[in-house]
């Protein structure tokens, strides 16, 4: 029987989840069958439970529902617990295992694929709502000198501060205390780039060879992107951060790493360069 997995948010026709889910298995010669599954507001748990009652494997949650998901779950990764959030749930006979790969993701992109270390980096993340959450665990355990979250709303970045204190030293800065502070890595986790607004960030923050990291894909260079690349900075789109979340969702899944590479470059066609 085929194997069947669904990613589940509202909206999602818009989800790129399952053609990167296809292209790993293809690359693996796996069949399996992804569906994009639209869950009414308020009935993440009972579309879940519909799922896993059809035999449903996994399923990858997307926006609005990954607290919903964290909550549902009987199980939490560290991940997960930490940024009390779930985007990937494997469905077993013991019950819900929930992991939270977003933030494994953006590690993996900035450390592997731009080849950019954050061991002993001065760290800025723009932004203190569910993708900042799931960013600042794997941050600290990279081991950066400074970590720093700054926020439109500054209580809840000092949430969030306050949250991860028993991991590591997370400093909520409010916006003027970014004038003249310096970062070697400034990473936009805010959805202003969806609206094209600049998240609350000015030249200053970008270091000497700093990189600028966008979590938003397809959407071309940002103004948070352009600022960045005006003041001398590398800059990256969230692309190869989707997909590498999606690899460690395959790992638990199918117990084998797909190789992301070849899958980046062939859905960067196409889309805006950033
Ligand atoms: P969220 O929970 O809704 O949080 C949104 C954040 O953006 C909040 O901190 C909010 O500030 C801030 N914000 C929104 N509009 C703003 C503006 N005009 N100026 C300044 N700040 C603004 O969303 P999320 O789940 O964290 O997602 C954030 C972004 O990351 C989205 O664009 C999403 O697409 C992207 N993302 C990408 C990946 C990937 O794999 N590449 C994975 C997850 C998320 P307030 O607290 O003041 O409202």
């Amino acid at each position: 029987m085929t194997p069947r997995f669904a990613v589940i948010g509202n909206p999602i026709a818009h989800s790129k989840s399952p053609v990167i889910h296809a292209a790993f298995a293809a690359q693996l010669g796996l069949t399996i069958q992804y569906d994009r599954v639209l869950a009414p507001p308020g009935a993440f748990a009972a579309t879940a439970e519909g799922l896993r009652a059809e035999g449903v494997v996994g399923a990858n949650v997307t926006l609005p529902f990954k607290l919903d998901a964290f909550r549902y779950a009987d199980t939490l990764s560290v991940a997960a617990r930490q940024a009390e959030a779930a985007n990937t749930l494997c469905f077993g006979k013991d019950g819900v295992a929930g992991h939270n790969t977003d933030g494994i993701g953006l590690l993996r992109d900035i450390q592997d694929n731009h080849a950019y270390p954050l061991r002993g980096k001065r760290v800025l993340v723009v932004g203190a709502g569910g993708a900042a959450r799931g960013a600042i665990g794997p941050l600290l355990e990279a081991g950066p000198s400074y970590l720093a979250i700054s926020n439109r709303t500054p209580e809840k970045a000092a949430d969030i501060a306050r949250h991860f204190a028993s991991v590591g030293k997370v400093e909520a800065l409010a916006a003027a205390a970014l004038a003249g502070n310096a970062f070697d890595v400034v990473i936009n986790a805010t959805s202003a780039s969806l609206g094209d607004p600049l998240p609350p960030v000015t030249a200053d923050v970008f270091g000497k060879d700093a990189l600028a990291y966008d979590m938003v894909y397809g959407k071309g260079v940002t103004p948070f992107l352009e600022l960045a690349r005006q003041s001398g900075a590398r800059i990256s789109d969230g692309l190869g951060m989707l997909i590498e979340q999606a690899a460690e969702g395959f790992w638990l899944w199918h117990g084998v790493r797909p190789q992301t590479a070849p899958v980046l470059a062939a859905m960067r066609t196409g889309l805006p360069d950033a």
